[in-house]
């Protein structure tokens, strides 16, 4: 893995060993990891590039507060191995990376986050065109099109891709639904966790099938806004992963699934938005004992890349459509072959995904 420092690194020196430069994973990822530190707009952010073989590394870029500047590299690294199996599966011609910037206080300032943003730009210019930056969690379309006026490799500076992510986990829920509980989304339970630009979307898809939708968000109005559209019920965020439910569909934040809550969760089924959502690859194996079915973040939430492939590429609405249902085919798919092999569908999603790439790629421990 290559290592960049840009300006100061703040935080410390970079350790001589790389292995521990990921901190929290087993083994360095990826190929190509930015430390960056603006002096001028106070901007420090990471750029994980974890993987090029299909293509430029396409990944969001993730703006939130974090503990340390050691959390948010972690994040970054995992994050970025996320997008390469899910770009991957989806078989389109980008590789996977993601970033994260740091927010500080004063972040809410729209004149202090533009400078950030455009420091961040400068820095996304120096990987030459193998990170291709889009929205993710606390940034948006704006935002991308603000770094855009200084990087030209950029998605999502125009169309905000969560309705596409929305559809494709909509269609992976329905596949999953059918094969596990053999019936229709019509009457399912399922609580969506975060009612963001993807929760809510998912939300509206699933009531218009008849399923009885429950929300949760840090956000209390969000999600009593997002429930009455889709004329459900609100659940207190620390108790959304333990509310009695058909479908659990995370869509927030990353490694909400851990042993403890694991052993919390009152579901059959596990399918959502969220990247990352397994604290660590072992947990894929603790649902399975539950009796719990999990479809893989990566095969479930790839809508929103193969929107952005769509536009980039010049499909039709009828293509991106195609594209999208095959979300829900390629996760019956799945779920049928890990029950033929007697394996899980994270292991098989995984060797599909490194079939594609020619070697062998899995999500983080
Ligand atoms: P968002 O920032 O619009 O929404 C996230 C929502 O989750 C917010 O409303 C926030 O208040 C809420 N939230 C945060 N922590 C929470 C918690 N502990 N409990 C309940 N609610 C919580 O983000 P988004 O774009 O909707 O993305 C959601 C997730 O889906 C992220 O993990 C993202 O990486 C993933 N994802 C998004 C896209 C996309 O197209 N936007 C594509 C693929 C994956």
């Amino acid at each position: 893995m290559a290592v960049t420092k840009m300006n100061d690194v703040l935080y410390g020196d970079l350790p001589a060993e790389p292995s521990v430069l990921v901190p929290g994973t087993r083994s360095p990822l990826g190929e190509e990891l930015l430390l960056c530190h603006d002096r001028a707009t106070g901007m420090s952010a990471a750029i994980a590039v974890d993987d090029t073989t299909c293509g430029p590394g396409l990944g969001g870029v993730r703006w939130m507060s974090y503990p340390s500047f050691d959390g948010a590299v972690e994040e970054a690294c995992r994050l970025s191995r996320v997008m390469t199996l899910k770009n991957a599966l989806a078989d389109i011609p980008y590789g996977g990376a993601k970033s994260v910037i740091l927010r500080t206080p004063g972040a809410g300032d729209p004149v202090q986050r533009t400078h950030q943003l455009l420091a961040f730009a400068s820095c996304v210019n120096r990987l030459g065109g193998a990170y291709v930056p889009g929205v993710d969690m606390g940034t948006s379309v704006a935002d991308l099109a603000t770094i855009a006026t200084v990087a030209p490799w950029v998605s999502c500076n125009h169309n905000d891709p969560s309705p596409a992510t929305a559809l494709g986990v909509f269609h992976a829920i329905a596949a999953t639904v059918r094969h596990t509980l053999r019936r229709d989304l019509n009457g399912v339970r399922v609580t969506v966790q975060g009612a963001g630009h993807v929760g809510s979307s998912l939300a509206t898809l699933l009531a218009a099938e008849g399923a009885l939708v429950t929300v949760a968000d840090v956000d209390p109005l969000r999600a009593a806004t997002v429930a009455h559209d889709a004329g459900g019920t609100t659940v207190a965020p620390e108790l959304a992963h333990s509310h009695s439910t058909d479908v659990f569909a995370p869509c927030a934040s990353a490694r909400v699934l851990s042993p403890k809550s694991i052993s919390e969760l009152q579901c059959a089924i596990v399918v959502g938005a969220a990247n990352d959502v397994l604290a660590d690859r072992a947990d894929a194996a603790l649902l399975a004992l539950r009796g719990i079915v999990y479809v893989p973040d990566f095969v479930s939430n790839a809508g929103g890349v193969i929107q952005i492939h769509a536009e980039l590429a010049g499909w039709d609405d009828a293509q991106l459509t195609a594209a999208l249902s095959v979300i829900g085919q390629r996760t019956g798919e799945l779920l049928s072959q890990a029950d033929d092999h007697r394996s899980l569908p994270l292991y098989i999603a995984e060797e599909w995904a490194s079939a594609r790439l020619g070697h062998t790629v899995t999500i983080p421990d």
